[in-house]
C-alpha cells in the first residue's frame, strides 16, 4: 500500500486530499449541520464523499488521470460553491485548490478551471465585503496560481529528464535494462490476458572485444550505434528493441511465431551480414531465441533465450538458435540442424 503512494504521485495527493477532507471537512460539516445550516452541511458532504469516491475509483482500477480530473473539478466546484453560501470565510478554502490542481491534472485544465473558479467567484460578487476585497483576492489568487503553474512545470520538466536518464541508454538511445524488465512483464502479462504470441531474442555481437583491442573503443561503440540502426531499420515499429548490456541486445517482437518468427530472424542475420562493416572486415552476431510460453515466467523465458545464445556461440557463433522448435540455422543462411540442448 505504501509502495503505491510512494511511487505514484497523483495518486498520493488524491489519497492526501481524502485524508485532509475527512479531518478538515468533516468537523465543518456537522458544525453547519449543527448550526442548522443544510445547504452548507450539504456541499461539504458532497465534496468530501466525492473526493473519497475519486480515491477508491484510482486505487482500485489505477486511473489516476481520471480521478485526479474529477478531484480537481470538485475542489474548486466546491470551494466556489462554499464561497457563494458561507461567503468570506469561505473564501479562502479556493488557495490550496488553486495549488493542488496543477498537481491532480495537467496545466492547461488547471489553469481553465483555476481561471473558472476564480471568475464564478467575482461574478457572483457575493462573497466580497467590497470591490477592493473582490479584486485583491482575485489578484493574489491568480499569483498563487502562476507560481503553482511554474512550480509544477518545472517538477514535471525534471521527472521527465530524470526518466530519460533512468530508462534510456546514453550511447545508442534505445531503452536500457531497466526498461526492458518492466516492458517484458508487461508482455508477459498481455499474453496471458490475450493470448498473444511474443518472441524475445538475446543478440551477442561475436568477437567485440577483438574489435575494441585491435581499433579501439570508438570504433566499438560506433560498430554498436549502427548495429541498434540497422536493426531499427529492420523491425516492426511494434518491436522493441533494449540494450541488455555491453554488446548484448534484446529484441521484443509481438505477434510473431512459428515460421513468420523464422523468417524475421533470417531476414535481420541476413541484413547484419551485408551491412555490418568494421574497419577490420564485417561484425556477426548470434542470437538466442525464445518464445514466451503459457504461464512462464519472465526470468525462465530470459533464461531458455540466454541458453540458446549459448548454444548459438558455442555452436560456431553467427548463428540463430531458437529455444523452443530446438534447431539452428547455421551459417550458410536457412538450412537446419538439431541442436543438442538449448
Ligand atoms: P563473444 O563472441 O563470445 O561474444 O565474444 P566477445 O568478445 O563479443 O565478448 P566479451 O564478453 O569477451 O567482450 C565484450 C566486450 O564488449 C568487452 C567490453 O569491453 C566491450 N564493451 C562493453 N560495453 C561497451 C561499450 O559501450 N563500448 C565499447 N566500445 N565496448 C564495450
Ligand atoms: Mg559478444
Ligand atoms: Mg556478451
Amino acid at each position: 500500500m505504501f509502495h503505491r503512494l510512494k511511487t505514484d504521485f497523483r495518486l498520493s495527493i488524491i489519497a492526501l486530499l481524502a485524508a485532509c477532507a475527512v479531518l478538515g471537512i468533516t468537523p465543518f460539516a456537522v458544525m453547519r449541520y449543527l448550526q442548522g445550516n443544510l445547504p452548507a452541511g450539504l456541499v461539504d458532504t458532497s465534496i468530501l464523499l466525492g473526493i473519497c469516491s475519486a480515491l477508491v475509483y484510482a486505487w482500485v482500477t489505477g486511473d489516476t488521470r481520471r480521478s485526479g480530473l474529477a478531484v480537481a473539478v470538485i475542489i474548486c466546484s466546491g470551494a466556489v460553491v462554499v464561497g457563494v453560501v458561507v461567503g468570506e470565510p469561505g473564501l479562502f478554502w479556493l488557495y490550496p485548490c488553486l495549488v493542488t490542481t496543477f498537481f491532480l491534472t495537467n496545466a492547461r485544465i488547471a489553469v481553465v478551471l483555476n481561471i473558472a473558479s476564480v471568475v464564478a467567484l467575482m461574478v457572483h460578487g457575493g462573497a466580497f465585503r467590497s470591490d477592493i476585497q473582490m479584486w485583491s483576492f482575485s489578484a493574489t489568487a491568480l499569483v498563487v496560481s502562476a507560481c503553482a503553474y511554474v512550480f509544477a512545470h518545472r517538477n514535471h520538466d525534471q521527472r521527465e529528464r530524470l526518466e530519460h536518464l533512468a530508462t534510456i541508454d546514453p550511447l545508442t538511445g534505445i531503452k536500457n535494462r531497466r526498461s526492458m524488465d518492466q516492458e517484458l512483464d508487461l508482455a508477459a502479462a498481455n499474453a496471458e490476458r490475450t493470448g498473444l504470441p511474443y518472441a524475445l531474442v538475446l543478440l551477442d555481437i561475436d568477437h567485440f572485444k577483438k574489435i575494441n583491442d585491435e581499433h579501439g573503443h570508438g570504433v566499438g561503440d560506433d560498430v554498436l550505434i549502427e548495429m541498434v540502426e540497422l536493426l531499427r531499420q529492420n523491425t516492426r515499429k511494434s518491436d522493441q528493441l533494449f540494450r541488455f548490456g555491453g554488446e548484448e541486445f534484446v529484441l521484443l517482437l509481438p505477434g510473431v511465431d512459428g515460421i513468420g518468427l523464422k523468417a524475421v530472424m533470417n531476414n535481420l542475420q541476413q541484413v547484419l551480414r551485408k551491412y555490418m562493416k568494421h574497419p577490420g572486415g564485417s561484425v556477426t552476431a548470434s542470437f538466442g531465441v525464445a518464445l514466451l510460453k503459457h504461464g512462464e515466467s519472465v526470468a525462465s523465458w530470459l533464461d531458455r533465450a540466454d541458453a540458446a545464445l549459448y548454444e548459438a556461440k558455442e555452436t560456431g557463433r553467427d548463428r540463430i538458435v531458437f529455444a523452443d522448435a530446438q534447431r539452428t540455422m547455421d551459417r550458410a543462411g536457412g538450412s537446419a540442424e538439431p541442436l543438442s540442448g538449448a
